[in-house]
C-alpha cells in the first residue's frame, strides 16, 4: 500500500489541536501531513503520532510568532526591538478609558464646537518644557519628517556633517531630508563645526538650521559642536531634534540626577536656548508611549498642524491619552511612577535583594555585578551599575533558548548567561526564577 494513504486526514490531525483560531489550526494541520508526504518521498515512513507532532509544533511556532509579552532581562532599558519603554499602569488605564468610547478627542467640551487633537498632549508637554505649543505624531521620525517639509520644502537645511547621522531602522539624516524636499547643506566637518561655519551657509535660500542629537554614537578628542544658543543667534529658524525625549536636563522629577546622563540634553535647555521647534520621541527617556513630538513657536506649530502630512502622521487617541497621562505626571514633579525612571532608578542594594531571593532557588547561579544601558539609541557608552543573575550553562546558546521558551530574554558574556534585574519589573521575577531554575 502507498504509505501516503496511510497519513491521517486534516480532519484527524486537527481534532487534537487547540490554542488558535480554527483557520490557523488547519494551516498548520495541513503542512504537517504535505511535510510527511515529502518525507516519504524521500524514504522515510513517519507515523500518524509523527505528523501529530510535528502539526502542534507547528502551532507552537505559530504562537510563538503572536505579539505578546515577555521579560526583559537584557540590561537594555529601552530595548527597541523589545519594545522600548514599558509604559506605566496609569497612562495604561488613560489609553483604556479613552479607547473604550467617545472622547473630547477633537471637540470643545466648552464651547461645544470642533476641538484639536493637539489641545491634550501636545499642549501638555509643551507647558512642561515651557515651549508655546506642542503637537503628537506617530515617532520620532514622523515628527522630523513633518517638520521639515513644512518648515522648508524647497528651501535649505543647514547641517553640521558631525550631525548627519544614521539612528538605525534606516533613519538617515540626509535621506530624510531628500525625502521632506529641502536641500541638505552640509558645513563643518565631522568632528568639528563652528558657528561660522554655520554663518557662511546662510543666505536668502535657507529654511532651518537643524541640530541633530547624536543620540547613538559619541565623538571623543578633538571635537567641537555649535551651542544651540549660538545658532539661535544667526537669523534663521532653529530646529533640533533631540532625540531621547529627555524633557530638563535637570531631571526636576527625580530626587537626584543619575550621574549616567552625563552629558544628555533636555528638551527645556534647547527652548531656553533658543530653539524654534524641538522634536523627540515618546517612547525614549521620556517614558511613555511610541510617539513623536514636536514642541516649539506657536506659529511654526500651527504651520506644521496644518501640513497634510499632519493628518497622514497623526497619533491616535489611546496613544494621545497616555502620553497626556505621562505629561501631567512630569508637571506633577514627581515620576516614580513612570516605569522608566523607576527602573532607572532602582538602589544597588535593592537589585541585590532581588538577585539573591531568585539566585537561592538556582543552583549554580550567581550574583553578579552588572552595567545596564539606556539603550533605544540614547546615551551610548555609558552605563547604569547594575545586578544581575549569572549561571554557566555547558552551552550558552541552548540556555538562552531554553530561558525564551519562558519569555525570559537574558544575554550572555562569554560563557555566562545573565539576567540583568535593572530592565525587569520586579512583578516578573518569579518568572526570571522558574526560568533560570528550569535550566
Ligand atoms: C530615536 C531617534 C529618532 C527616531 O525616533 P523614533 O521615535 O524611533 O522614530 C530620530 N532622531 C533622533 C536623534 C533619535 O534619537
Amino acid at each position: 500500500m502507498d504509505p501516503r494513504r496511510a497519513l491521517p486526514s486534516v480532519e484527524r490531525i486537527l481534532g487534537q489541536l487547540d490554542g488558535l483560531p480554527h483557520e490557523l489550526l488547519a494551516d498548520a494541520a495541513r503542512d504537517a501531513i504535505t511535510a510527511a508526504r515529502a518525507a516519504i518521498d524521500s524514504g522515510a515512513s513517519p507515523t500518524e503520532a509523527d505528523v501529530l507532532a510535528d502539526a502542534q509544533a507547528r502551532v507552537g511556532a505559530m504562537w510563538t510568532r503572536e505579539l505578546q509579552p515577555v521579560v526583559n532581562a537584557t540590561g537594555v532599558l529601552l530595548h527597541t526591538n523589545l519594545g522600548r519603554a514599558p509604559i506605566g499602569v496609569e497612562a495604561l488605564a488613560a489609553a483604556a478609558s479613552i479607547g473604550r468610547g467617545a472622547s473630547n478627542l477633537e471637540f470643545r467640551l466648552d464651547t461645544g464646537t470642533r476641538g484639536s487633537r493637539h489641545d491634550h498632549a501636545g499642549r501638555l508637554l509643551a507647558r512642561a518644557v515651557g515651549a508655546e505649543a506642542g503637537l503628537v505624531v506617530n515617532n520620532n521620525a514622523a515628527a522630523v519628517l513633518l517638520a521639515l517639509g513644512a518648515l522648508a520644502r524647497g528651501r535649505e537645511v543647514v547641517v553640521s556633517r558631525g550631525e548627519l547621522v544614521e539612528i538605525g531602522g534606516g533613519f538617515r539624516v540626509p535621506e530624510i531630508m531628500a525625502e521632506s524636499g529641502c536641500t541638505l547643506i552640509e558645513v563643518g566637518t565631522t568632528n568639528r563645526t563652528r558657528r561660522a561655519d554655520y554663518e557662511l551657509a546662510v543666505t536668502d535660500a535657507t529654511a532651518l538650521l537643524l541640530k541633530v542629537h547624536a543620540s547613538n554614537y559619541r565623538m571623543i578628542g578633538f571635537t567641537e559642536t555649535t551651542e544651540v544658543s549660538a545658532l539661535a543667534e544667526l537669523g534663521p529658524t532653529v530646529m533640533v531634534d533631540a532625540g531621547s525625549g529627555l524633557l530638563d536636563e535637570t531631571t526636576p522629577w527625580l530626587p537626584s540626577r543619575p550621574s549616567w546622563l552625563h552629558d544628555e540634553p533636555g528638551v527645556r535647555q534647547a527652548i531656553d536656548a533658543g530653539a524654534d521647534v524641538v522634536t523627540f520621541s515618546g517612547d525614549k527617556l521620556l517614558g511613555g508611549p511610541q510617539a513623536g513630538v514636536i514642541v516649539g513657536r506657536a506659529d511654526l506649530l500651527a504651520t506644521i498642524a496644518k501640513h497634510p502630512l499632519a493628518r497622514a502622521m497623526r497619533a491616535d487617541k489611546m496613544t494621545l491619552a497616555a502620553l497626556q497621562q505621562v505629561a501631567l505626571v512630569y508637571l506633577s514633579g514627581d515620576a516614580s511612577s513612570i516605569p522608566l525612571w523607576r527602573m532607572a532608578t532602582t538602589s544597588l542594594d535593592e537589585l541585590r535583594r532581588r538577585a539573591e531571593r531568585i539566585a537561592a532557588g538556582v543552583s549554580g547561579a550567581k550574583v553578579v555585578e552588572t552595567e545596564a544601558v539606556a539603550g533605544g539609541g540614547s546615551l551610548p557608552g555609558l552605563t547604569i551599575p547594575s545586578v544581575g543573575v549569572a549561571v554557566r550553562p555547558p552551552k550558552p546558546a541552548a540556555a538562552m533558548d531554553a530561558l525564551r521558551a519562558y519569555g525570559v530574554i537574558a544575554r550572555t558574556e562569554s560563557d555566562l548567561v545573565v539576567c540583568d534585574l535593572r530592565s525587569v519589573d520586579p512583578a516578573d521575577d518569579t518568572v526570571v526564577a522558574a526560568a533560570l531554575a528550569s535550566l
